[in-house]
């Protein structure tokens, strides 16, 4: 396949007129003069658009999508006590076939290539997904209260282990859902396996409080305390955290999955992302759940991120267009240890975005992150994964169907 004459990113700048040539799930070739070797004569025309690397969108609950709307505007323990754990306790494995379709849909349509999730009934996730043709990280949710999603844990990664789009790992809910045992457990399997943690961390106030209170020690410093904490961890949120656990988070060298929409959706507050950062956490970013964003987009959260961070230190220097968009590409590239960027190679997940729109317009060399970031209102309009084309012109085959589908699903799970 080859890409033909697309401009894309070179050191924050744009080069213009390039192909690019991909071969399988790789890029063969990346240059003005490049040749699609081949032999499958598939061409895409890049002529007016720009080509990006695939987003990664670090932290989501991607059946969630099917409680987009449900209930909004609720602070976070009452939401999910009162509406959406109740909701959850009634999922099938239908309602998370669709709602994950219906999530790879909206993020194909936004550039993300590969996504990381905790949720429920995950081989069905990993089967949705797959069909969809995105690249993942899927934990099993692990809770105390589900003694069955614990046992299962291991089953999974067995499962998916090797697969090429499908990556297994290990997801330890929370330190206040989760006892010491049940955290140990997923460590061992995480060592065993070789596999990502990914936890929810220090989300609110109250949380961190009263687990201070009970526990004598704050969320950071009690994983910090049993190990827990380490490059193979994709910790969501790290919302609330003491200047010591900042410098715990930094040294472990822990990957944080800041999710700012859904943080100040739910109010629950600003992650002190600069000290983070300084500490030397690897910082990406996540949608978190459509329930509570409640969009799948990274090109809103990118924004969010820079301007909320911004006012946040009353600095407009702090946290500029390249520095977030780092965020949803190399940083989480780094995390989870994926072989992309538009390279020779690397693997083809990358996405077309035309710039024949208002929102790219007046375009100079070094201007375009500063469009991708604060201005885009939309455009991707073909998205590739390990070679294989998503969307093409701004089509899903399948789409309708699935929308269709989607909605059904809903209704018949409110109505349950
Ligand atoms: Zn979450």
């Amino acid at each position: 396949m080859l890409i033909k004459d697309a401009s894309i990113l070179v050191d924050g700048g744009l080069l213009r007129d390039v192909n690019i040539a991909i071969e399988g799930s790789r890029i063969m070739g990346i240059g003005p003069e490049i040749r699609d070797e081949s032999g499958d004569g598939e061409v895409i025309g890049g002529s007016g658009k720009l080509a990006i690397p695939g987003l990664v969108n670090a932290h989501t609950h991607l059946a969630m999508t099917l409680f987009r709307g449900y209930a909004d505007d609720m602070e976070l323990l009452p939401w999910l006590e009162e509406k959406i754990w109740p909701l959850e306790a009634k999922l099938t494995a239908e309602d998370i076939h669709w709602g994950t379709k219906l999530g790879c849909l909206e993020m194909i349509r936004a550039g993300i290539t590969c996504y990381n999730d905790m949720y429920y009934i995950m081989d069905e996730a990993a089967r949705a997904t797959k069909d969809m043709g995105l690249r993942a990280f899927l934990s099993a949710v692990l809770f105390d209260m589900r003694p069955d999603l614990i046992e299962d844990a291991e089953p999974f990664i067995r499962r998916w282990k090797g697969d090429d789009l499908i990556v297994p790992a290990v997801g330890p809910h929370a330190v206040y859902t989760c006892s010491e045992e049940t955290l140990y457990k997923a460590m061992d399997l995480a060592e065993e396996h070789a596999t990502m943690l990914h936890i929810h961390l220090s989300e609110t106030r109250s949380e961190v409080e009263s687990f201070k209170k009970n526990c004598g020690n704050s969320p950071v410093g009690y994983l910090d305390s049993l190990g827990f904490l380490s490059d193979r961890v994709v910790a969501a949120h790290c919302t609330w955290l003491s200047p010591k656990d900042v410098s715990i988070i930094g040294t472990r060298g822990v990957n944080v999955a800041h999710c700012s929409i859904s943080n100040h959706k739910l109010a629950s507050g600003i992650a002190p992302l600069d000290q983070l950062a300084r500490a030397g956490a690897n910082i990406c970013l996540g949608t978190d759940g459509a329930s509570s964003n409640n969009s799948l987009n990274l090109f809103q959260e990118m924004k969010t991120t820079a301007i909320v961070q911004k006012c946040a230190h009353s600095r407009p220097d702090l946290f500029g267009a390249r520095e977030v968009w780092r965020m949803a590409t190399d940083n989480a590239y780094a995390a989870f240890g994926l072989d992309l960027g538009l390279r020779v190679g690397a693997l083809a997940d990358l996405a077309l975005i035309d710039l024949k729109k208002p929102w790219f317009f007046p375009l100079a060399e070094e201007n375009i992150v500063s469009h991708l970031v604060y201005s885009i209102q939309g455009g991707v309009d073909t998205t590739i994964v390990a070679g294989k084309v998503l969307m093409r012109d701004g089509v899903i085959p399948g789409e309708e169907a699935i929308l269709d589908r989607a909605q059904k699903q809903f209704e018949d799970l409110v109505s349950r």
